[in-house]
């Protein structure tokens, strides 16, 4: 088996970098950055986007794992005081694989050209850096509303506790296959009116924000950043490519969003 690993850079994750590439390469694992089998990151939740971004034109054979050096992350969820047993299980192949689905959007130009396909992990955010955007929303071919704000956000359901959830989108679990549309500062008037709620697409269920007046605009998926012109369309639904995760153990999702979000209990404090 071919593995590869994706480090934060920082001190510390590049010293467990090099120890599981010695341990694995002593269990006659190789390395390899361009054809991996296993893609390890190291670092932050930030670090596995990278590292999915990197590899994202061979996610049909990939799986990915993420080590945490710093707080624990949704993606990356094994602490460096379990490399041991990590290089262990990854040593005792054939492994267990968990897939989440992904975002995938499409941005046309007014010519009708397809400009770009983009996947995302977490999300695509779409702002402006004039003013507001002004978009046609359409859900399954109709119109929908009319939004105006600083923009949009479409998340994965593994994204939902990231974006979304600041801004006040509902935490989605990756066993649905859906997008969730939040918004970010509409404005709602005599004049203008949105739904107000996040919405929650299934599979199947596209969303096309068609821009109403001709501004550049601010594409960010996960954590990359482009700016287009000229845009028609931009469409977004669930991919028919999925993400998937090396699993060793179990670590549910609602224990990953417990152990996250909510206070761990602190046996010296009254229960609440
Ligand atoms: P960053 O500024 O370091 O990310 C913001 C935080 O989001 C970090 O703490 C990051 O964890 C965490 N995060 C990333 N994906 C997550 C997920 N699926 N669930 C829960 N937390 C998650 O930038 P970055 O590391 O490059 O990450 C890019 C992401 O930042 C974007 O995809 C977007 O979701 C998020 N973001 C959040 C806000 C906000 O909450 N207001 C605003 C912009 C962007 P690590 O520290 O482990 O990297
Ligand atoms: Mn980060």
């Amino acid at each position: 088996m071919k593995f590869a690993i994706v480090s934060k850079g920082d001190e510390r994750s590049e010293t467990i970098k090099t120890r599981l590439i010695e341990q694995l390469t002593d269990y006659s694992l190789t390395y390899d950055l361009d054809h991996p089998d296993l893609v390890i990151s190291v670092g932050g939740d930030g670090t596995f986007l990278e590292a999915f971004h990197r590899y994202i034109h061979c996610l049909k054979t990939t799986a990915f794992i993420g080590v945490h050096t710093g707080h624990l992350g949704f993606y990356a969820d094994w602490v460096p005081s379990e490399v041991d047993q990590l290089v262990e299980e990854i040593a005792k192949t054939p492994f267990q694989i968990v897939e989440y689905p992904l975002l995938e959007v499409i941005i046309r130009s007014k010519s009708d050209r397809v400009e770009d396909r983009l996947l995302a992990l977490n999300e695509a955010a779409i702002k402006t850096t004039d003013g507001s955007v002004v978009f046609d929303v359409e859900i399954k071919g109709e119109h929908f509303e009319t939004f105006r704000g600083d923009g949009l956000c479409i998340s994965t359901p593994s994204g939902s506790t990231a974006y979304n959830k600041a801004l006040g989108g509902g935490i989605i679990h990756p066993a649905l296959e859906a997008i969730q549309v939040t918004e970010m500062a509409s404005i709602n008037n005599r004049v203008f009116r949105t739904i107000g709620s996040p919405l929650i697409l299934p599979k199947h269920h596209t969303c096309l924000l068609k821009p109403l007046v001709d501004r550049s605009f601010l594409l960010t998926v996960d954590h990359i950043t482009d700016t287009y012109t000229n845009v028609k369309s931009i469409q977004c639904r669930v991919a028919k490519e999925r993400v998937r995760f090396a699993r060793f153990r179990p670590f549910p999702f609602w224990n990953r969003v417990r152990d996250s979000f909510v206070a761990e209990d602190d046996p010296t404090l009254p229960r609440r």
